[in-house]
Formats: C-alpha cells, sequence, structure tokens
C-alpha cells in the first residue's frame, strides 16, 4: 500500500514593491529544519541562503533574485506565519534610560507576543525607482548654459533603479559609485517630447556615466537607498515589573525570530 500524498493548503500575498498578487504555500518541515539550523549558526550568509531557498520552493512564480530587500523580510514574514504560527514571542528587556536616575532603573525580562499578520510595509510616497534628473542641455547649448537654461526646460533626463538583491552580497560595502552604478536599471532622455530608453549598457559604461553626474543628481539616486522602505513593527507594551508603557522598533528579519 502507498502512503498518501500530504496535501499543504495554498494561500495568496502581494509583493510589496510590485503589488502582484503570488500564491504560496507553507513550509514544510525539512524546510523549517533548515531554517534553524542557519539560525542557530547565526551566519548571515547561511540565514539568506536559507530564507532563499525556502522562498523559492514555497512561492509560486517568482524569481526570488529580483525581490527587493523588504520584499523578502515581508513575504518570509507571511510565509512564517502560515507555516509556524500567527503569533510569535519576543523577549523583551525593560532598558530604561539610566543616565538621569539609576535607582529607577528597571531591566525587567518578560515575553511579549506579536501578531506576524500585523506586520507590513510601509512605503514612503517619495520612495520611486523612477528618478528624475533634471532638465538636460543640449550638445551645441552647453556653451552658453546658463543664458538658454530656461529654453531647454522639459528636456528632461532620468533614471529607472532596481533594489538591491539582498542574496548577492558583491556589491554590499563597495564604493558608492559602483553601488549605484551596479543598481541603474535603465537611463531615460526627453528630448522635445520624445523619450527614449537605454539599457543595454555594459558596468563600465554606466560606472563612467554616473561620474559625471552633478553632485545634485547623484545626491538623487542616493536618496532611492535611503528612503527604501524596510520591514519594522512597533511593539507595544506594559512593562510588567514597574507598570510603565514601552513602545520598542523591531526591524530586520532575524529579529522577527527570536
Ligand atoms: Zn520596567
Amino acid at each position: 500500500m502507498s502512503l498518501p500524498v500530504v496535501v499543504t493548503p495554498t494561500f495568496t500575498m502581494t509583493i510589496p514593491s510590485t503589488q502582484k498578487s503570488v500564491n504560496y504555500r507553507p513550509f514544510l518541515v525539512k524546510e523549517e529544519k533548515i531554517l534553524y539550523i542557519a539560525l542557530e549558526g547565526g551566519e548571515d550568509a547561511d540565514i539568506h541562503s536559507a530564507v532563499r531557498d525556502i522562498l523559492a520552493a514555497c512561492i509560486n512564480g517568482v524569481d526570488v533574485n529580483t525581490l527587493a530587500p523588504f520584499d523578502v523580510e515581508y513575504m518570509f514574514v507571511q510565509l512564517r506565519s502560515k507555516s509556524v504560527g500567527e503569533v510569535i514571542t519576543l523577549r523583551m528587556k525593560h532598558s530604561e534610560d539610566t543616565s538621569k536616575d539609576s535607582a529607577n532603573t528597571c531591566s525587567f525580562i518578560q515575553d511579549v507576543e506579536v501578531q506576524l499578520s500585523d506586520i507590513y510595509v510601509e512605503i514612503d510616497s517619495a520612495h520611486s525607482k523612477k528618478i528624475p534628473l533634471g532638465a538636460i542641455i543640449p550638445q551645441q547649448d552647453q556653451k552658453n548654459s546658463a543664458k538658454n537654461s530656461p529654453a531647454v526646460l522639459g528636456n528632461d533626463l532620468g533614471v529607472v533603479m532596481k533594489y538591491p538583491n539582498v542574496f548577492d552580497e558583491s556589491l554590499q560595502a563597495a564604493d558608492p559609485f559602483d553601488v549605484v552604478a551596479g543598481h541603474i536599471e535603465s537611463v531615460w532622455t526627453l528630448i522635445d517630447g520624445e523619450q527614449s530608453v537605454v539599457d543595454d549598457f555594459t558596468f563600465n559604461e554606466i560606472r563612467a556615466w554616473v561620474e559625471t553626474l552633478s553632485t545634485d543628481q547623484f545626491a538623487a539616486i542616493l536618496r532611492f537607498f535611503e528612503s527604501m522602505p524596510a520591514l519594522e513593527h512597533t511593539v507595544e507594551y506594559k512593562c510588567s515589573k514597574c507598570g510603565k508603557e514601552e513602545k520598542v522598533v523591531i526591524k530586520g528579519l532575524n529579529n522577527f525570530f527570536t
């Protein structure tokens, strides 16, 4: 007699960066085991690779290498809530400001429950992959740019960025020019109402192009990284010892597992 096939349920969630809906299944005990071994080891690279493998196995129709860092965090927390449980218990230490009055210091440790379905990614309305870099001045006008600049308003230049791949460490802690160049998906220009898009450049070509930007333009691109959303959740609880109301912001995937 053959063993019956175990059927796992299917759920749906929305990818935060693209708002696309995808189907997923909870992770299985074999996948949970891989995750816990990685968490126990505590090495970021192992945790990332466990998270990547589990996402790839459980979610239908998505290339995990194209996900934004906050997609990965959100989707993994959703996956975990359907797999292990919708409530996690976080160990919170009440650490009151000790600089003022050491006699009133409370460092009580207690368990606080967090509902995983309450956790979501908030995307700042100012955050966009499409970054306008202002008016461009046509070649023939460059000599008289100050005099001619009002005439060329409406001739725009900009870039479309791509999100860092959390599973690819090649650009982490690299030089800012490399980071910016490595995350430009395309460059567009709008000249006399006609838009053209360039996206077939090599890394060296775009790296050299980035060096020709003005300080303001470079800063505008850096804001894409600075304003990138993150998975975070404010835990509000009352200290069981001293009764004080506390608010703690939890950030980063690893902190949702402790
Ligand atoms: Zn306390």
